[in-house]
């Protein structure tokens, strides 16, 4: 989400006359959009911020802000932590960040200047895109969150809930696909949670899966992702949209925290691994093959060893195509941060590491069972390295290499596969699907 606010500010500030440099070197002004999940995140942009305002020293004007979560999170604390801070602007106020800018480079000189406040209607203002071609977009259809997981800063960062209307969704949708976009994500903190107060349920669907029919009619538009639902609200007419909504990838990520029972409760996650279980052997019978993917946490306050033994034995079960591992580590402010901390650090590492390991497993079985067939792959751009080599994904969102001379990049095309390793695919350009007048539109662009 941080990216996505990232890439839309950068439109917006372009807007106003600002243009982005790649060098902070050749910058008059650098915006840290900071995260405030882990402690380590927050460390790190207090220390680029600290060392960026050091280089002043050295004659060079330049300006300093600290945006997003952490801002919101620390507010003015955070300037007494930072000195020589020239603005700090929280997650609702993205937005103003042109004219705040504005005002930053007209005074001579004082404390920053600091914006923190709610604002009604703020979750509509992320809603452009940079000019650049994409072949893959996010789009944000949500912020907030109305949870309470002992372990989560975000509802504070990011305030409750809020959605922004299906019809503007759609139109956001409609206009990336004019400009060649094919495939979008639809982002959210808990995008099941999307319209629950605002939108009533229509034939047993819910908003969301309301949501994904109406972007799944937007001509030009051929794949949806999104991330990420919440067990609790991943229902049937979900997994049904699965099987009916052929733009819908079968692709999810679903995220777990713990396979034991007793450590959801504490994380206060409504839901036992067996209900977890419930929805991915439903999604599985829906869609074969269906690629699942989680979040996990190892270390939390009191999980023991028989508590992990749950977590490792619900990845023997689901085999996970992949997960983000995270390592305990308290959050002043979110509403377990009283929690001891109180599993050693090796231990941490150590169930980190069993689990890391597993997924190594599962992936590398997972990648090689591509092996032989033939994968529609949309191309998103150059690999980062060699040349003449090209990356996209299959449907279930394994990265593919291949080698070609021409440009593909925003184009459907077939690659049989001829290897694999834990994190991607290797293959050979089988046809190209579609039509070179697409090519010639997109080069306009450029
Ligand atoms: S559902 Fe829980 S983990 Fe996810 S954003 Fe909300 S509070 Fe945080």
């Amino acid at each position: 989400m941080n990216e996505r606010d990232s890439e839309a500010l950068a439109v917006m500030l372009a807007r106003a006359g600002y243009s982005v440099v790649y060098d902070e070197d050749d910058a008059d002004a650098v915006l840290l959009n900071t995260c405030a999940v882990r402690e380590l995140a927050e460390r790190k942009a207090i220390g680029k911020a600290g060392h960026l305002i050091a280089r002043r020293k050295a004659g060079k004007a330049l300006r300093v802000g600290v945006l997003g979560c952490m801002a919101q999170n620390r507010g003015p604390a955070l300037a007494g932590s930072i000195p020589g801070l020239d603005l700090v602007v929280g997650t609702q106020q993205l937005h103003h960040v042109p004219e705040l800018l504005d005002r930053v480079f007209e005074r001579e000189e004082g404390g920053p200047i600091v914006a923190l406040e709610e604002e009604e209607g703020s979750q509509n203002a992320i809603s452009e895109h940079p000019a650049q071609f994409q072949a893959a977009a996010f789009v944000s259809i949500m912020q907030g969150c109305n949870m309470r997981c002992s372990y989560c800063i975000v509802p504070r960062t990011r305030g409750k809930e809020r959605c922004r209307p299906i019809e503007h969704i759609v139109q956001e949708c409609r206009e990336l696909a004019a400009r060649g976009t094919k495939e979008v994500t639809l982002l959210g903190q808990i995008v099941t949670s999307y319209g629950r107060r605002e939108i009533p349920f229509v034939d047993g669907k819910s908003p969301f899966v309301q949501l994904v029919e109406a972007v799944a009619k937007v001509d030009g538009i051929e794949r949806i992702r999104f991330t990420s639902p919440h067990p609790r609200g991943f229902k049937e007419d979900l997994v049904d949209a699965f099987r009916c909504i052929p733009k819908l990838m079968p692709c999810v990520h679903l995220p777990v925290q713990s396979g034991s029972d007793a450590v959801l409760r504490a994380m206060n996650r409504p839901y036992s691994a067996a209900k977890y279980l419930e929805i991915v052997d439903a999604l599985r019978e829906a869609v074969p093959g269906i690629c699942i993917t989680t979040d996990v946490i190892v270390g939390f306050p009191n999980e023991s060893e028989e508590d992990f033994a749950r977590t490792v034995e619900l990845f023997e079960k689901v085999r996970f195509d992949m997960a983000y591992v995270f390592k305990y580590s308290p959050r002043p402010g979110a509403p377990g941060d009283a929690l001891p901390d109180n599993v050693y650090e090796e231990e941490k590492e150590e169930r980190n590491q069993r689990l890391l390991d597993l997924l190594a497993q599962y992936s590398l079985e997972r990648n090689q069972t591509y092996v032989g067939t033939v994968q529609e792959i949309l191309v998103e751009g150059r690999a980062r390295r060699g040349e003449n080599r090209w990356m996209g994904r299959n449907p279930t969102g394994r990265k593919v290499i291949f080698p070609s001379e021409a440009n593909l990049a925003g184009q459907l095309v077939s690659v049989r596969i001829d290897s694999a390793s834990v994190t991607a695919l290797e293959g050979e350009l089988v046809s190209a699907l579609e039509e070179q007048t697409l090519t010639l539109v997109r080069v306009e662009q450029l």
